[in-house]
Parts: C-alpha cells; structure tokens; sequence
C-alpha cells in the first residue's frame, strides 16, 4: 500500500467512526480567523476563544486593537498562553497587513489559488503554515488546506505518515502532498477534524487505547505496544 493509499485507509476507517463530513464549527471572516488562530496557539479551545471574544468586546476593530497599548491587548488576552508575547506579534501582524493591503482586510486571498494564498498569508509576520491552513479552511472561505496542529501531528506520526521526529511546520507540506488530487475542500477538512478527533479521544498523549483503535492494523506504533511484553 502506497502513502496515499494508508491514508485514504487510515481517514475511511476515521470517518466511519467519527462520521464524516463533519460540521464546519465557525464560519469567522479571514482577518477573525486568522486573529482566532493566532491566539490559539499551543491553548485550549475553550481559553483561546474566550481571550477572542473579550479582545471583539474591548476593542470596536482591528485597527483599535493595532494601535492600542500592548499592555491593553496583553490583558485582553489573558485567557490565553503566553499573553505577553501574542499581544506584541499580534500587532506586528496587524501593522504588516495595513502597510501591504492599505486596511486591515485579508479577502484578497479569496481570488488567489490556494498556494499563493499561503505563500501571501506565510510572508506575513508570525503566520506559518498551521495559521495560513487555518484561515483558509476554517474561516467562512471554505478552502482546499489541511492545518496540521498537535493532535493530527501526533497521530500522523505514530501512523508512520510522516517520519518520525518530522516538526509540525515541515509536516504540512509532507502530508498535504499525500492527499489524493480529487478531494474536495470538506474532505480536507474531514481529514484534519478526524485526525484531531482520534487524538483526543483515543490516541492519547500519553495512554493510546491501541488495542481497540480502528486503525491499530495500520499503525506500527500500536502494533508495537500491543505486541509489546506486559508490564511485569
Ligand atoms: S493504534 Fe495506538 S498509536 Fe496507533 S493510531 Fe491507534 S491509538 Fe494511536
């Protein structure tokens, strides 16, 4: 079996289990998204978007939360990790996209092919592939990207998708260039949210509930633990 192959297997076998397709949980705009998804970094989603929604209550727009005092959107944002450092690299990013589109507006990746799009988003200040993913396929844009983040990294590894020890950044490119051609945007998405999903609820962290996971054929980690001695 293929690389492509194990992974339409591994996201049929998913899907089943999880029932795809699997609601969109937002339909933000581009520039909310791509704020939602900054502060979310390596932060529960229930944090993340409570330090969202007092960032809207406290500020009228974006460009009031550019041109605030750090310390005002640094408290704003408290909810969520690393307040300190997101408030400043926020308004770093917020400042670049003024300076390059003239307001604070990032619809203009809508009209771009999505790897321009990406390329475009990237060059921004602060914004990798896991944010440029997540503002074109989470937001209202509805666009063909995977976001790999912790959850899908995880199980992906243990899958043997992507090489062991392969960081989260480089992952993107490596697991994009396995999805089949023919997939749609949704079944993009599917695959992240399915990913996520199984990493949450059965390939845990630290105790992966190996021996009834529908993709232990599959998957060598499992395979090794379960055939692994027991613990004396
Ligand atoms: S078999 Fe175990 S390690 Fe592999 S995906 Fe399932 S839970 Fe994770």
């Amino acid at each position: 079996m293929d690389a492509t192959a194990r992974l339409i297997e591994v996201h049929d076998r998913l899907c089943r289990a999880y029932g795809c397709p699997i609601a969109y949980f937002d339909a933000l705009d581009p520039m909310e998204e791509l704020v939602s998804s900054l502060l979310s970094h390596r932060t529960r989603n229930a944090d993340s978007a409570r330090a969202f929604r007092t960032l809207r209550e406290r500020f009228p727009d974006w460009a009031a939360v550019r041109d605030a005092p750090v310390a005002a959107v640094q408290e704003a944002i408290t909810a969520c990790t690393w307040p300190e450092a997101k408030a400043p690299a926020l308004q770093r990013t917020l400042r670049a996209i003024t300076e390059r589109v003239g307001r604070l507006d990032i619809s203009l990746v809508a009209e771009m092919p999505v790897p321009e799009a990406r390329a475009w988003l990237e060059s921004l200040p602060g914004i990798g592939p896991k944010t440029s993913a997540a503002v074109l396929s989470f937001s209202a844009l509805r666009r063909r990207a995977l976001p790999v983040d912790r959850h899908p990294h995880r199980v992906a590894q243990r899958l043997g998708l992507i090489p062991a020890g392969l960081a989260v950044g480089p992952a993107h490119r490596v697991l994009e260039a396995m999805l089949p051609q023919e997939w749609d945007a949704q079944q993009v998405y599917d695959h992240h949210e399915v990913l996520m999903l199984h990493g949450q609820n059965v390939c845990h962290f630290r105790a992966p509930r190996c021996a009834g996971c529908a993709v232990l054929d599959l998957c060598p980690t499992g395979q090794a633990r379960c055939d692994g001695p027991s613990p004396s």
